[in-house]
């Protein structure tokens, strides 16, 4: 083994947790090492989160542009260059990526720029492309992530199917895009296309969008997509691909259904980055489907080694990993934070938007959790109206017996930032009556909470 060097802490993966962590622990007087494949302030920046906002901002400026004459503005010759969007959108990357640079810089941690690997217990070997360096620490916090699954499918691998990756850097307009997974990416990058130009359609195996959602928020998003002329096939499991993505690509299903496409993009699930990094050289183990085996402290079954993030089996966000960051600074502080009961909303960027927190009616059914609902259209909100975003609904779940607030989901015009009030009188265990009584202001969506709560049994 080539000479080792020593570290207090290792970050296997700059990652929202990992970067986090290092930052924090270089600037207290640790000596740091982040292990990092090249991504400069992980995926969300580089490669998921913000260059997909950024996309999906320009294609509603695309579609809005479209519809000027509804509020009165004429505008002819509507033409959206693919070409420019990506240019926008690489210059945000760009600039979060300098950002982040700058903070880690400041911190003075050492960024180990390469590929890492285990090849013993705490210890990581990094091909940095000009040799390998050997680094090894008393603590090591494992931060890797997942990458987009291709489904075992006939023909899928042969026909070069492009991932969100690719997708965000396209600079030719695919005539016809060709989305295998309808769940949040594939719903934000198929509508985004097509309001960018694309024809799209959307593959599900499943029968519905969503597939976690309530049956009448799958319907709900099935509308809106549909509405905007995206083609959405159910039940296509079994279906072979043929062709080649980039030049015509189709989709053959067992029932005889065929797609045919430019582009075929893969959002079908995603896959831990735990095959071929030496976790049983580091003697952490995985469970079935790859991800690292931790405990509610996020401990691996390794003595000082703990996994924050997807890879971890972190529900798949950047603020789930953003609180394995704290759940694991807790324990060097003396803490006790778990990721025991949290609450974990999220928010899918299609346009209204969609978000959750907390349960919805299947999963209250499934815990046997007794509710009540209270529902409201998006249609009776003034500011909707004002704005001509009235599709979608609210829906809260109140629990039966005493008037604690059990989740929250909205599908409509800012439905991530109302989500957040609810969930902060969710964090606060504030009766579901003082959000119907409280003073909002008009005309806001978030009003609409006093007419929603109005509506519990
Ligand atoms: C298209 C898309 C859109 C998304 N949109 C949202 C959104 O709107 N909101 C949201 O909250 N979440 C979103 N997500 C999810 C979000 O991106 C992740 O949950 C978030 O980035 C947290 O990831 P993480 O901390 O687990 O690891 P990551 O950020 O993935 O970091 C893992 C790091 O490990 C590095 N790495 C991997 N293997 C090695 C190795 N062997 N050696 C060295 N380095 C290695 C990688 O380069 C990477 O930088 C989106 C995801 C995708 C794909």
């Amino acid at each position: 083994m080539a000479q080792v060097e020593t570290f207090d802490i290792l970050v296997f993966g700059g990652g929202k947790a990992g970067k986090t962590l290092a930052i924090e622990q270089a600037k207290a007087g640790k000596r740091v090492a982040v292990v990092e494949a090249g991504l400069i302030g992980g995926s969300c920046i580089n490669i998921a989160c913000i260059p997909s906002k950024t996309l999906i901002r320009s294609a509603e400026v695309a579609h809005a542009t479209r519809r000027a004459s509804e509020f009165g503005t004429e505008v002819d010759n509507v033409r959206t260059s693919l070409d420019l969007v990506r240019n926008r959108t690489a210059s945000v990357v760009a600039e979060m990526v300098a950002f982040n640079q700058a903070g880690f810089d400041a911190s003075g941690f050492d960024l180990v720029i390469g590929w890492g690997k285990f090849v013993a217990p705490r210890t990581i070997a990094v091909d940095t492309g000009n040799g390998i360096r050997t680094l090894k620490a008393d603590k090591v916090y494992i931060n890797l992530g997942t990458t987009a699954a291709v489904p075992d499918m006939p023909g899928l691998l042969a026909a070069n199917p492009i991932t969100h990756v690719e997708a965000l850097q396209l600079g030719d307009m695919p005539s016809h895009l060709l989305v295998l997974g309808g769940g949040y990416i594939g719903m934000e990058l198929g509508q985004a296309f097509r309001r960018l130009g694309s024809e799209v359609t959307i593959i599900e195996t499943g029968s519905r969008l969503g597939a976690r959602e309530d049956e009448d928020v799958s319907s709900a998003l099935l509308e809106v997509l549909q509405r905007e002329g995206v083609n959405v096939a159910f039940n296509c499991a079994g279906a072979t691909v043929a062709g080649r993505s980039g030049q015509s690509v189709s989709i053959k299903t067992s029932d005889g259904r065929i797609f045919e496409g430019s582009h075929l993009l893969v959002a079908a699930g995603r896959r831990p980055r735990t095959a071929d990094i030496g976790m049983e050289s580091a003697g952490v183990e995985l469970d079935t489907r790859g991800f690292i085996k931790v405990d509610e402290h996020l401990r691996t079954t390794a003595d000082g080694v703990w996994a924050m993030g997807e890879v971890a089996g972190t529900p798949m966000f950047t603020h789930a990993s953003l609180d394995d960051y704290r759940v694991v600074a807790s324990q060097l502080k003396g803490g006790d934070r778990s990721t025991k009961g949290r609450i974990i909303p999220y928010c899918v960027f299609i346009d209204p938007e969609f978000a959750r927190v907390g349960l919805n009616e299947t999963e209250a059914g499934l815990r046997k959790i007794e509710y009540r609902t209270a529902r409201l259209p998006m249609d009776v909100v003034p500011r909707a109206r004002t704005l001509s975003q009235r599709q979608g609904f609210m829906k809260a779940l109140v629990a039966k017996d005493t008037d604690e607030i059990l989740g929250f989901s909205m599908l409509g015009v800012y439905a991530g930032e109302v989500m957040s009030v609810v969930q902060m009188a969710m964090l606060g265990k504030v009766p579901f009556t003082a959000i119907r009584d409280g003073i909002f202001a008009h005309p806001t969506i978030t009003e609409g909470l006093n007419m929603l709560f109005g509506n519990v049994k």
